[in-house]
């Protein structure tokens, strides 16, 4: 019985980049039902609402879902329907891996480039428990919740995600000199996890350090863990040592339900224009595979990727090729037949 999976082809580039996905996981031969359901800005405009019902049981039932960028409308009261998705399914791991492709050349070919980011997604600054002070905004607040309870769990999600993925190192990227109490926290459940994983080196490092240190030798890092605001900002980063937002996915993981999606946006400014490269969320569907033991197809698939993207010819736009999402896709098909 083929394994169902919820998929939203979302906004934007979307459409374009999630049908290449489609059809390059098939060429996989791996036997998936896709059911397809609505969200974000295209779907308020049809159906009155940018995240229904119908949506959220369908990644509940399914537990798996493929998402392209999503827009969020204004003014439906939402501040983001990606992190809302996140929410509902308290998906509190958002795993987001750069590695540097051997097909490419950028500015860090010289060096190696391998780093998965561990964003804590559920608390922090992205909480947006915020208000303005009156009278005409003269002042704004924000608070910053961190639980103890979530430290520990996203920590531990990275030390078991370097076990399970061979990894030697964990760095936990925090602010705690300054955040004494919120990071503070962070860096307390941190190192004490850490004596557990005595297989696993620990580190940590200050952020705006580790932002200089992430430009300068890349090749120190292997795993890193943060909390949600520098783990969002970190991961372009990261996007931007291996040749940009075109390439990296990233995956939300819950106890339940899991999304798997890439990294940048809707792209509103190439969007409809068929030139996007759907690179990012088609390793996004690789570690979909992964997850759902597809581990051979999931290998295959970047083997592929590695091969097509080597050929000039073959790269999008943004990698500075002339080639359509179609004619990359096709020929990412080819090379997945000559396997
Ligand atoms: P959002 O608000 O939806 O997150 P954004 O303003 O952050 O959008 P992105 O959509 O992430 O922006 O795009 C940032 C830049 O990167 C844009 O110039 C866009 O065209 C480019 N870009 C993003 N994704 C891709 C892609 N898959 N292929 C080519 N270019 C891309
Ligand atoms: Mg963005």
């Amino acid at each position: 019985m083929s394994r169902k999976v919820s998929l939203i082809r979302g906004d934007g580039i979307g459409p374009e980049i999630v049908d290449a996905t489609v059809s390059v996981i098939e060429a996989l031969g791996v036997d998936l039902e896709w059911e397809e359901v609505r969200a974000g800005s295209g779907c308020f405009k049809d159906l009155g609402t940018p995240l229904p019902e119908e949506t959220l049981l369908s990644i509940a039932r399914n537990q798996c879902v493929l998402k392209g960028p999503l827009e969020t409308p204004i003014g439906t009261g939402f501040r983001s329907i990606n992190v809302a998705i996140r929410k509902h399914f308290d998906m509190y791991a958002n795993v987001r891996p750069a590695r540097l492709s051997p097909a490419l050349t950028t500015r860090f070919s010289d060096t190696k480039v391998d780093i998965v980011v561990v964003r804590e997604n559920t608390e922090g600054a992205y909480c947006g428990i915020e208000h303005v002070i009156p009278p005409n905004r003269s002042a704004a607040e924000s608070i910053i919740l961190v639980t103890r309870w979530a430290c520990e769990r996203i920590v531990r999600y990275a030390f078991d995600f370097a076990r399970r993925e061979g990894r030697s190192k964990v760095t936990l990227v925090h602010k705690a000199n300054i955040l004494k109490e919120t990071n503070g926290l962070l860096l307390e459940v941190g190192q004490s996890i850490a004596r557990e994983y005595d297989d696993i080196q620990f580190e940590d490092m200050i952020v705006d350090n580790a932002c200089m240190q992430l430009v300068m030798r890349p090749e120190n890092f292997d795993v890193i863990v943060t909390e949600n605001l520098f783990g969002d900002i970190l991961s372009d980063l990261t996007a931007g040592l291996i040749g940009g937002l075109g390439l990296t996915p990233g995956a939300n993981i819950g106890e339940g339900a899991s999304m798997f999606e890439a990294v940048h946006g809707t792209a509103p400014d190439i969007a409809g224009k068929g030139v996007a490269n759907p690179t990012a969320l088609m390793r996004a569907g690789g570690m979909m595979l992964g997850h759902l033991g597809y581990v051979d197809e999931a290998q295959l698939l970047e083997k592929a990727i590695t091969a097509t993207m080597a050929n000039p010819e073959n790269r999008t736009g943004d990698l500075g090729g002339k080639a359509t999402t179609k004619q990359y896709t096709q020929a990412l098909i080819s090379a997945i037949q000559e396997g």
